[in-house]
Formats: structure tokens, sequence, C-alpha cells
């Protein structure tokens, strides 16, 4: 098959490690940078042009679309998509995911556990928000952060009341929510590929360190999911749209909760930690499932 690297960087960890999985099992790989595709917009015969010459006998795409380039880098999937082109996870999926707000309706609604959270974007009443989400301890964050920036813990009501007020002044949108404490600075990594968890970790975060985020010095290790874990992770998938999706839980006293679901989930850490060959899992989910014309929008809202 002729498969599609949609990556802004060949030489990160995760796009060599599928063009290396794909080249092992016998396709052509490409990789193409989302950013300089120029596209034609046309109901009789969608094209995309790179380089100055046409993109075409794509069978499938792998969409690693980085959070700075969503609007652009979903609009070429799409086009891809109108081309036929099988795409792993599809434009709306990944469109989708990259709005907490609306993913995590979307799980709630589906009855999916989460941490009590409350949203808002520049309310007076503080007090109030506070106690919407079960009062301190609390855990504050920017919905535009990413890497643990701009996650805050606050322990009492005054502090969780001076930390949205700032954020306030930020204009930005916040997350209010219940801080699962007995998670003791761990979360676990899910790597869903199809309708499975195929790998999973355990990030730590360092000593007095409440965020796991390996950016901020926490360690991976392997893990062993509870079969609740394990189907939790793979419907928060599903229910998104995602085909291939890192889904964060944390392990609270009221069970799994999950906190986010990524759309293109690193390779490097979960590769390492598990020992798995998670980019030739991918490669043997897309064998399975690329037909011309196959994407199809399954998700909802
Ligand atoms: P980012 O998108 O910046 O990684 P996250 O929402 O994933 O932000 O939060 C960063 C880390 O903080 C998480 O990996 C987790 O370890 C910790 N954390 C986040 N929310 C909570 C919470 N409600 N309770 C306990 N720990 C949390
Ligand atoms: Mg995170």
């Amino acid at each position: 098959m002729k498969i599609g690297v949609l990556s802004g960087n060949p030489e990160l960890y995760s796009t060599r490690r599928l063009v290396e999985a794909g080249k092992k099992r016998g396709h052509e790989i490409r990789v193409v940078d989302p950013l300089r595709c120029y596209m034609t917009i046309a109901s009789q015969r969608p094209t995309i042009h790179y380089r100055g010459e046409e993109l075409s006998g794509f069978d499938a795409i792998i969409p690693r679309i980085g959070a700075s380039i969503t609007f652009y880098g979903t609009a070429v999937v799409r086009q891809f998509e109108m081309m036929g082109v099988y795409s792993v996870n599809e434009s709306v999926a990944i469109s989708r995911s990259r709005d907490k707000l609306r993913s995590l309706q979307l799980l709630a609604r589906r009855g999916i556990g989460l941490p009590v959270t409350g949203f808002a974007h520049s309310t007076q009443y503080t007090q109030d928000l506070i106690s919407l989400a079960g009062g301190a301890p609390l855990v504050i964050k920017l919905l535009e952060g990413t890497q643990g920036i701009g996650v805050v813990l606050a322990e009492t009501d005054k502090a969780a009341e001076s930390v949205i007020e700032a954020f306030r002044g930020l204009k930005e949108n916040i997350l209010v929510q219940e801080f699962i404490k007995e998670a003791q600075g761990a979360d676990i990594r899910c790597f869903v590929v199809g309708e499975k968890v195929v790998a999973a970790m355990k990030r730590q975060g360092k000593e007095g360190e409440f965020r796991s985020n390996l950016h901020r010095g926490g360690k991976a290790s392997v893990v062993r999911l509870t079969p609740e874990e394990r189907s939790t992770a793979a419907r928060a998938a599903r229910i998104m749209g995602l085909n291939v999706a890192g889904v964060d839980l944390l392990r609270s006293n009221h069970g799994p909760v999950v906190m986010e679901v990524n759309s293109s989930p690193g390779l490097e850490g979960i590769e390492t930690a598990t020992d798995k060959d998670v980019a030739d899992l991918i490669i043997q989910f897309i064998e399975k499932q690329a037909k011309p014309g196959r994407t199809r929008t399954r998700g909802q809202g």
C-alpha cells in the first residue's frame, strides 16, 4: 500500500517509527508536511498539491497533526478524505478531540467517568463555581494548556479563588476540577488502536509534584490495567470516533476517570516504557481497514 504520514517533522520519533514500521511491512511510506499542502476544492476531482506536484495514489494516511496546526491540518485530512483516501483518524474526530469542553461533554453524555468539572469564561461568581466543583482541593486548568503548564492545584478555597481570578484576567476559558488526591501524582496513558488498548503506562510525577507529565520530570513505567480501565479507555476512544488515541485516566476512589483523549499520541514514551511495537500495530490496523472511500463520519457532536 501507499501510506502517507502527515507530519511536519520527519525527524520526530513517532514519525520515524511509523515510516520504519510501514516499510518493514512492505509498504511505500511518504512523509507529507500538511502545512506545505495546497489544494483545490471541487466536487468533481478534489486534488492536493505538494511542492509543485499533485499527490496521488495514496491508500491511507496517518495524521500526526500538532495542536498548533489543528485548523489547517484537519483541512488537509478532510481533503484526503474527499479524495477517498482512508485516514486512520478522521478529520472530524481530530477536531472534536482538540476541543476539551466538547470532548468532556460528549464523554459525560455517554456515561464515561470524569472528575467533577466546572468550566467558566468570565464569571464573577467565583465562590459558586468553586462549590459547583465540590470545593477545595481543586485543580484549575487553562483550557489551552499543554505539558502541564497552566495546571494548578489549589489546596484551599481562598487559593482557588485567587487562581480563578488571575486566570480570568487572562480572558481564557478555565476548567475547575475535583482534585483526585488518591491518584497520588500518577496517571495512566492507555494507547488505543482500533477497539483495543494495545499498551499502557503509568506516569508518576516527581516527588512532591501532582502533575505526572514526562515534560515535568515524571517517570513512565509499564502498568497492568483492570478490566474496567481497559474498557473505559476503549469506549472513550470509540465515543470520540478515534481509531488511534491516547486516553489519559486517573485512578480515583470512584473508579477510572478520563482526563483527556489525545488524537496524536506520541510513540516514544509508550514504546520505551512497554517495549511494544505500537507503530507496527497501527500499520497492521491500516492493512485491515484501508479501502478507498472507507473513511466515514462515525462520531457525533
Ligand atoms: P496537560 O494537557 O497540560 O497535560 P492535564 O489536564 O493532563 O494537562 O494535567 C496535567 C497533569 O496534572 C495530569 O497528567 C495529572 O497528573 C495531573 N492532574 C490533572 N488533573 C488532575 C485532577 N483533577 N486530579 C489529580 N491530578 C490531576
Ligand atoms: Mg496531559
